[in-house]
């Protein structure tokens, strides 16, 4: 990182958060990796909005490849096409913010073939490969990616965030997971989920999902602040932000975990932050 903190030093203008007393500690952004899983509508701009804060690591994943379909989302351009999304984007964020440490994984993460090579990455995904990731963002579309997320981050206690926009493109939604401490992806899934059906049977015959990019570009936008937030430790993090955008309708709310939650993790969790909190308390009494 280039220690100048000049006036036309775009990271002096991050700096200003710490002396407007919004943030003490902006500078310790440089520290924390963040994995992003799915580099599409909303992936590929919390990335970019992430290297633009000064991140120090990302490491991505993606299985596909930059078409012009993908043009009226944010992020990728034309020249781009045919190259692999993982490798256009390191292109892109490196070349934005030459100090970012960038990884990328071309590969599908629910192969069973992928899974340990997927644990193993974030497991040892700090900046110097000797820790895990500090969070993981769940910018993927289809709900078996999201269990996979979901598996892996209660395997390895990771903080994550899932997200997503509807198949209209006119609501979008964010959700922070913490093992233990709220719902997992599997404590409270989708119906469609809960009731095992095939996703890929439901697709109807001719129609493609809708995309906007302001749809898209609002929920990586909540993604990134609410990132930064438990990172840095500033303001409140949202447990759940949905959003409508026919009537610009924001609802929050806190989803706790499912004591019946099927994932063996997810449940070995939750006595851990019970007996946690339990501690906690009787430190506090003791005081
Ligand atoms: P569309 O399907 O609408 O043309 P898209 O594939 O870019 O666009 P988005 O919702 O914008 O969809 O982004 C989701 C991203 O997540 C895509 O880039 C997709 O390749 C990636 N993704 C989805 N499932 C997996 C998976 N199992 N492994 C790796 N990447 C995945
Ligand atoms: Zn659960």
């Amino acid at each position: 990182m280039n220690e100048e903190i000049s006036a036309d030093n775009p990271y002096s203008r991050l700096v200003a958060l710490k002396k407007l007393g919004v943030v003490q500690n902006f500078d310790t952004i440089r520290q924390f990796s963040v994995a992003v899983v799915g580099l599409g509508g909303i992936g590929s701009v919390a990335a970019e909005m992430l290297v633009r804060c000064g991140i120090g690591k990302l490491v991505l994943f993606d299985y596909d490849t930059v078409e012009l379909a993908n043009m009226n989302r944010l992020f990728y351009k034309p020249e781009q096409r045919g190259k692999t999304k993982v490798q256009a984007a390191k292109e892109t964020l490196e070349a934005i913010n030459p100090d970012v440490v960038v990884h990328g994984y071309h590969f599908d993460i629910t192969l069973v073939r992928s899974y340990d090579h997927f644990v193993q990455v974030l497991k040892t995904g700090s900046l110097d490969d000797s820790s895990a990731v500090h969070l993981v963002l769940s910018c993927v579309d289809n709900y078996n990616a999201r269990s996979t997320i979901n598996m892996v981050c209660n395997e390895l206690r990771l903080t994550w965030f899932e997200s997503g926009v509807s198949e209209d493109a006119l609501s979008g939604h964010i959700q922070f997971m913490i093992p233990g401490v709220f719902a997992c992806y599997s404590c409270v899934p989708p119906l469609l989920v809960a009731s095992g059906v095939d996703e890929s049977t439901l697709k109807r015959e001719g129609v493609c999902a809708a995309s906007l990019p302001t749809t898209m570009g609002i929920i990586a936008g909540l993604l990134v602040q609410n990132s930064l937030k438990y990172l840095l430790g500033f303001g409140q993090v949202s447990n759940y932000i949905g959003y409508n955008a026919w009537t610009d309708y924001f609802s929050t709310m806190t989803v706790k975990p499912n004591d019946s939650c099927p994932d063996s993790n997810c449940l070995h969790w939750q006595k851990v932050y019970q007996m946690e909190q339990l501690k906690k308390q009787s430190s506090e009494e003791c005081d």
